[in-house]
């Protein structure tokens, strides 16, 4: 086991663990279920970690993990309307439950607005 990234948070942590497991590397999200259950300890050591099982995956990890962080930043999010998640404004699906996100970012406001 090997850390190879530290996420700003668990849809960053996710993406980039896709993309590993995409390429058949093995990964292991620590910290990822610690969110809203950490008690008294530090918030940084909340943020989720991607670790890759065989370290002999660390050079092709390492250079997937440079092209995620070159990857501007997507503006937009969708909101799902299964579980109420945010993801991604790129993405087909909801990270959290796979429900289908067809709603363009911002649109799910303006769902919102005809409760
Ligand atoms: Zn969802």
């Amino acid at each position: 086991m090997k850390r190879v990234y530290s996420a700003a948070d668990l849809i960053d942590a996710q993406l980039l663990a896709d993309a590993l497991n995409e390429a058949r590397i093995a990964t292991h999200l620590l910290n990822a279920h610690a969110i809203g259950a950490q008690g008294d300890l530090p918030f940084a050591s909340t943020y989720p970690e991607v670790w890759i099982r065989n370290e002999r995956d660390g050079a092709r990890a390492a250079s997937i993990v440079r092209e995620h962080e070159r990857r501007p930043l997507l503006a937009g999010s969708a909101r799902c309307a299964h579980c109420a998640e945010s993801s991604p404004g790129n993405f087909a699906l909801c990270w959290q439950c796979g429900h289908a996100l067809d709603a363009p970012a911002g649109a799910h406001d303006a769902a919102q607005a005809q409760r």
